[in-house]
């Protein structure tokens, strides 16, 4: 619709205009596309479907004169008796004694109030009288901070739709209402307003929230599109055969979701597009690998490439784990905070003049003073830990190198379809062989003796274990302190021979590291470690995952957990101390005791927990709809992705003259949002 200014409105002057920008509406469209958050449904129901203490509305005959008592200071009281149907209710009204003279003996009245089963009367905040009136019936409710009253606000809103709406022009190409049998859009958002009924509510809420939902698909496609096709001259050519000879000599095969992960990725280096993938894989599926290969294509390419991962713990390992891979063809190097000074400098001068090939790091790779020669592939390794800045900066130390966003783990498909639907995917759905399934047992802490006599066992055997300590608050100090206690407890609490570790974020890093060592190393039997082994950690000696208060995780974080155990041959337990209140907590250590498969477990969590949880933290990039909600509309969902995947494949926008307005509508909306051509 053509732009107008809410002052354009009769009524709205200076000072209505500045409270209706404080509640962002500065336009028309603005304003009749702020929907109202809920609404009251004053339907009128026979008695005996009415719920104790519960607002309702109800039709009767005045039976009776009101009478109405005063008392304190200007206080009074109304009690009236009505006839609904065969019963007498009573009514009461506080502090409005002017409804005496509307309410006559005969008259037919709608009253709203709160329901007393008891003493079947009713204390009534809202009447009405005279005979129903269909279209009051379902009141909208909007947000709005108390900035203005709903009643001016309706009225405003009511006078923009009388004066504009025939301006609201349909977007959706004629066989979609058909096919989908949607409302058009102007009578949807006039419906969505103020409804006739239930019935108009739920249609005109469906077509909107399909509306949202492509056009949310739309623009991620677009930009997918955008990113694919702008970057050319970004092709790496490499010779295939190098590669090919480095996987032949590794001590195992690929397996072929590996391979096939793979060759999407050096499928995308080859092209001229710039890759934006994401790979995911769940624990233990080998995707370091994968990883490995990639880069090392890149740099036979001619690019250096990056590896960003989010603790120093994991840069170490990945550090070592490549620089073994590499030794004697390609030269990888370290950056993290703790290195420091002439080191650190140097460092960077080899960064720059392009003598590392491969640099592993934290967010240290991130800062200013970090400058690539040629970088060519950056790849983010769980990348959920990294917040949607942090990407894009990296992203931008070399000029549109190949992106490669690594996860272990596993998204819903809804979340992915949302919150990733700009990426390429890349699924590893496939464990290497030979690995046993990690058993699972759930525990209350009365069981730990048992626990310990277990672990002692286990680790005669050769095995190692880890104790991941409680959490007591979110507070990092206490956390740190129970570790401490807890591994002076065990330390003097298992057999002499046992030797026990500390591991938690407080500890400098050469002490983390040296830690880390000996425990890779097994000279460190048991680790007694704070959540900082959550992610990535590679010891595959060790059989025993504890994890104490496992209620208080969510289940991706405890199937994380579980994943640094069952990485070698050997038969792997993951015990779960916990003692839940609720349902749902029961449910969630059920679930985890029953399935070791990341990707169902990620369904759990979802629906368990809300996908702001199922981050765990407000980062998720999950998008804000105004009227769609992406797990509840899934499956309108998947039929906005399909629908917006066939119209940019097609061309449809600029092709096809009955997507002229959808095309147009897209292009407004996509000129506000430069930020995502990033
Ligand atoms: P993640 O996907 O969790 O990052 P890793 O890449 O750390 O998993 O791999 C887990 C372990 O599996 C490593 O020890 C790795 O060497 C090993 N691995 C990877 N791929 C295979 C394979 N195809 N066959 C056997 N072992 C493999
Ligand atoms: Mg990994």
């Amino acid at each position: 619709m053509q732009r107008r200014l809410v002052s354009d409105l009769t009524g709205v002057g200076p000072a209505l205009t500045e409270k209706l920008a404080e509640l962002d509406i500065h336009s028309v469209e603005d304003l009749i596309t702020t929907f109202p958050s809920r609404y009251d449904n004053f339907e009128v129901l026979p008695l005996s479907e009415l719920v104790h203490e519960q607002k309702a509305t109800i039709e009767g005959i005045v039976l009776s004169e009101p009478v109405v008592t005063y008392y304190g200071y200007k206080k009074s009281r109304l009690t009236v008796s009505l006839q609904v149907g065969e019963v007498v209710v009573k009514g009461i009204i506080f502090n409005r004694a002017f409804a005496k003279s509307h309410l006559k003996v005969n008259q037919n009245v709608i009253v709203t109030g709160k329901w007393d089963q008891h003493r079947q009367q009713i204390t009534i905040s809202h009447y009405r009288t005279g005979e129903k009136d269909q279209t009051a019936e379902i009141e909208p409710v909007y947000l709005l901070r108390q900035i203005i009253t709903q009643k001016q606000f309706k009225k405003i809103i009511k006078q923009a739709l009388e004066k504009y709406s025939h301006e609201i022009v349909e977007i959706l190409p004629e066989k979609y209402l058909t096919e989908y049998k949607l409302f058009n859009r102007h009578f949807a958002i006039e419906q969505i307003h103020f409804p006739k009924d239930v019935n108009h509510l739920k249609q005109a809420k469906r077509r909107l929230i399909y509306d949202e939902l492509l056009i949310f698909q739309l623009k991620m496609q677009v930009i997918r599109k955008y990113n694919r096709e702008r970057t050319l001259g970004n092709t790496k050519i490499y010779d295939q055969k190098k590669v090919e000879q480095f996987i032949e000599q590794l001590q195992f095969q690929l397996t072929a979701a590996q391979g096939k992960a793979l060759n999407e990725i050096l499928s995308d280096l080859k092209s001229p597009y710039r890759m934006h993938r994401l790979l995911q894989g769940d624990v233990g599926s080998g995707k370091t690998i994968v990883a490995a290969i990639a880069l090392y294509s890149s740099v036979l390419a001619g690019y250096q490439g990056a590896i960003m991962v989010p603790t120093e713990i994991l840069a170490e390992q990945h550090y070592r784990s490549l620089s073994n891979l590499f030794a004697g063809i390609v030269n990888v190097e370290l950056l993290t905070g703790s290195i420091k000074g002439k080191q650190r400098s140097e460092r960077l001068t080899a960064i720059r003049e392009g003598k590392i090939h491969i640099i592993v790091g934290t967010h240290a790779l991130i800062q200013d003073e970090v400058n690539f020669l040629n970088l060519g592939l950056v790849i983010v390794d769980e990348q959920h830990r990294f917040g949607v800045k942090q990407r894009k900066v990296l992203r931008e130390k070399g000029i549109d190198p190949d992106i490669l966003f690594m996860t272990a783990t596993p998204i819903p498909r809804t979340l992915a379809i949302t919150s990733y639907g700009d990426m390429d995917m890349s699924i590893i759905d496939q464990m290497p062989q030979g690995r046993k399934e990690i058993e699972t047992f759930w525990v209350k802490e009365s069981m730990f003796p048992r626990i310990i006599t277990f672990i002692e066992k286990e680790i005669k055997k050769g095995g190692q274990a880890y104790i991941v300590t409680p959490l007591i608050e979110e507070s990092d100090k206490i956390d740190i302190q129970n570790a401490v206690d807890l591994y002076q407890h065990l330390s003097n609490t298992f057999s002499g021979s046992i030797r026990t570790g500390l591991l938690h974020g407080r500890l400098t890093n050469i002490e983390k590291e040296q830690v880390m060592q000996e425990f890779a190393d097994n000279k460190i039997n048991v680790l007694i470690s704070t959540t900082v082994i959550e992610v990535g950690v590679n010891v595959p000696n060790a059989t025993i995952m504890v994890v104490y208060d496992a209620e208080r995780f969510g289940l991706s974080q405890l199937h994380q957990l579980r994943g640094r155990v069952g990485r070698g041959e050997r038969q792997s337990y993951c015990i779960l101390i916990a003692d839940p209140k609720g349902e749902i907590g029961k449910e969630r250590m059920r679930v985890m005791t029953e399935t070791t498969n990341g990707f169902e477990l990620a369904e759990h969590d979802l629906k368990l927990r809300g996908p702001g949880e199922f981050f765990g933290s407000k980062q998720s990039g999950l998008p804000e709809f105004k009227l769609a909600d992406p797990i509840h509309d899934y499956r309108t969902l998947e039929t906005a992705r399909k629908d917006a995947v066939d119209i940019i494949l097609h061309n449809l926008l600029e092709n096809d003259s009955e997507y002229n307005q959808l095309n147009q509508y897209m292009k407004d909306l996509l000129s506000e949002y430069t930020d995502g051509f990033d």
